[in-house]
């Protein structure tokens, strides 16, 4: 084993230091992208003006159409 000098030992620290910041940050950049998706299904409710029926729609679209009249609603509420 040969003995390291002190910069190499600096450059020992710095290169591992370095990689664990740069493993951290891979981890939770890849953690938010998987949920992603997830965030992006949240349901948007609807109240029917005309028949007081109330259903939920996923698709982020500012009316939507009652499932039991047919007639157009705007949003109510997302979560
Ligand atoms: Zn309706």
């Amino acid at each position: 084993m040969m003995p390291l000098t002190l910069p190499e030992w600096m450059l020992a620290f710095l290169v591992a230091n370095l990689s664990v910041v740069f493993a951290a940050t891979l981890y939770y950049s890849l953690r938010r992208y998987r949920r992603m998706p997830r965030r992006r299904a949240v349901p948007f409710i609807f109240r029917c003006a005309a028949c007081g029926h109330v259903y939920v729609d996923h698709r982020n679209v500012p009316m939507s159409e009652c499932g039991k009249c047919g007639a157009m609603n705007e949003n109510v509420k997302s979560f």
